[in-house]
């Protein structure tokens, strides 16, 4: 008998877990995958534009995600699948030994800090030497008897304030967007987590080469990936980050043209799901589309958000509303080369929690040098012509910074229900755009003042993203465990999820987790 499996949301998630699927599943499975935009990707988007000063030239802008780690499991999980795709050639590596590998930096005190890629270069550093003396203390400290707590709580408790606000806190603005004192350790940054709890010292833990936690299914991949790619082994020793040269979206672009080719599933845009119904005694699935006819499955593999899928079920699970999401301004800024140059050259920098950014630098999180760290983007004669920046603000900080600002007092859309629709929509559109001018000028005056750069950007994009980026807040790992349960109880095996509000917020962790969901869901359907 045929098996219908409808995957909900094209962003890498959803597209990840069809292509699995696609590869496979037996052919008796088909799949339908329904994207609520009229593009798939997600928050993977790269725009190509015009260069005003090179006509023949053009100039590459990512609104989304930029870069990609090769390192472990999930990195080599997404280089498989990256040549599977046939895209080796549309690479754009950054390796170890290039200037945007070595140079990281951090904001602080008025002037950038590079961080130390080694030990010596750590015990010498102006920012972290004071700090070591204390952060030695974890070498005798005890374990704590929490299931979880802060990344501050914790790092705070084996190495000191110090380390948490100067230099830990800004690792978290520039992955999660996050504040420090909320985000669970043991779901970020789960390795410290298990250092501490296996050896009782994080410090002991990694001088006994044990920097990584693997699941055995994590460990088996690596097996397999390995054995048919050996060749990828040098990707991790050779290279820092990698991109492609169209911009991350490459990625997601050739699925959806893989999928398409592969005649193994329809893909359905501009179709919302707005509801979904189970009937547990035929075993289907109702799935309900805006404006379209719905459409019946067997089961249904979730890749939107938690707090979207909350609406579309008939039970609440509180679990998934627990997590907030933050928003983040994404500001693209081009400069002429040969009007601003950078005095520190590197992968950009970011800004701790001791600068009190939402104060001093208008939510200001990090600055990345996209045309140090993807030099071969932009084509043509705009090639090493300019100089490209693009500031994150916002995130944890969104809210405060902008009622701190102007655009808070002279827009306040309170008091509009009695405003006739379209004269809503003109003031929200009116608030957005204030916005983003707003977002615009800190940015343009966060690099002035921090990089010294005085000439205005030829080029301003400002894109706002809501809710982009959740937050896995302390006990996050035990409530996905209860949920998980909760899922297997309720849906008879219906509904399974996967996704960045779950396991990993990384693109590489989306992919590895929606491998994970396909591969379970098929050997389900194998032993049924
Ligand atoms: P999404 O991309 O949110 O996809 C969900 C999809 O579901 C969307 O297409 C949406 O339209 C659709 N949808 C929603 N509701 C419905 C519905 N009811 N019916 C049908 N469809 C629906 N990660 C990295 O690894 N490296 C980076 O450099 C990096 N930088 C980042 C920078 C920014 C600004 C942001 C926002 C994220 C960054 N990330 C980075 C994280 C990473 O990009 C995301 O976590 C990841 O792309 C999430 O993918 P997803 O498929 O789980 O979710």
């Amino acid at each position: 008998p045929r098996t219908h499996i409808a995957v909900l949301g094209g962003g890498i998630s959803g597209l990840s877990v069809a292509w699995y699927l696609a590869r496979i599943s037996p052919p008796n499975v088909a799949i339908t995958l329904l994207e609520g935009s009229k593009r798939t990707g997600g928050w993977l988007h790269s725009d190509r534009i015009n260069d005003p000063l090179h006509p023949d030239g053009s100039l590459l802008l990512e609104r989304g995600p930029r870069s990609l780690r090769p390192q472990g499991v999930s990195g080599l999980n997404t280089l498989e699948m990256t040549k599977l795709l046939g895209l080796e050639r549309d690479l754009e590596l950054v390796p170890k030994t290039s200037l945007a590998a070595k140079n990281r930096y951090i904001y602080s005190h008025g002037k950038l800090h590079m961080l130390p890629s080694s030990l010596s270069g750590a015990l010498t550093h102006p920012l972290l030497a004071p700090k070591l003396v204390r952060a030695g203390l974890d070498l005798v400290k005890g374990s704590s008897k929490e299931d979880d707590e802060s990344i501050e709580s914790f790092v705070t408790r084996r190495f000191g304030k110090g380390m948490s606000d100067d230099l830990i806190s800004a690792m978290v603005h520039g992955i999660y967007a996050g504040d420090v004192s909320k985000l669970s350790v043991r779901s970020t940054f789960g390795m410290l987590y298990h250092l501490e709890k296996e050896y009782g010292s994080v410090i002991l833990g990694l001088l006994m080469g044990k920097g990584s936690v693997e699941t055995p299914w994590d460990q088996l991949l690596k097996e397999r990936i390995l054995k048919g790619m050996p060749e990828l082994k040098t990707f991790d020793e050779n290279v820092s980050i990698y991109s492609f040269k169209d911009g991350l979206e490459t990625l997601s672009k050739a699925l959806e043209k893989d999928l398409r080719d592969s005649g193994r599933i329809s893909i359905h845009l501009d179709s919302p799901v707005e509801k979904m119904d189970f009937n547990h005694s035929n075993k289907t699935v109702k799935i309900s589309i805006k404006d379209q006819e719905p459409v019946q499955a067997d089961m249904v593999i979730s890749a939107i958000t938690p707090r979207q899928l909350y609406n579309l079920l008939p039970h609440s699970h509180s679990e998934l509303i627990h997590n907030p999401s933050v928003a983040v301004a994404v500001v693209n800024m081009i400069y002429r080369a040969d009007q601003a140059r950078l005095a520190s050259p590197g992968f950009g920098y970011l800004i701790p929690k001791s600068e009190n950014s939402a104060v001093n630098h208008q939510g200001l999180l990090g600055v990345v040098f996209d045309s140090c760290s993807a030099p071969t983007q932009d084509q043509g004669s705009s090639q090493g012509q300019t100089l490209k920046l693009t500031a994150m603000m916002g995130g944890h900080m969104f809210d405060d910074v902008v009622a701190q600002s102007s655009v808070h007092d002279t827009d306040d859309d309170s008091g509009m229900t009695m405003i006739k629709s379209s004269d809503k929509m003109t003031n929200s559109n009116g608030r957005e755009q204030a916005l983003k001018s707003f977002f615009e000028k800190a940015a343009k005056d966060a690099v002035k003042r921090h990089l010294q750069i005085d000439s205005p950007p030829e080029i301003v994009k400002v894109h706002i993203h809501r809710e982009c980026i959740p937050q896995y807040l302390v006990g996050h790992l035990q409530r996905m465990q209860k949920l998980d349960e909760q899922l297997r109880k309720e849906y008879d095996g219906m509904l399974a999820v996967t996704g960045a509000g779950y396991l990993g917020v990384s693109v590489n962790d989306c992919i590895k987790n929606s491998r994970e969901v396909a591969e379970a869901i098929v050997s389900k359907l194998e032993e049924e």
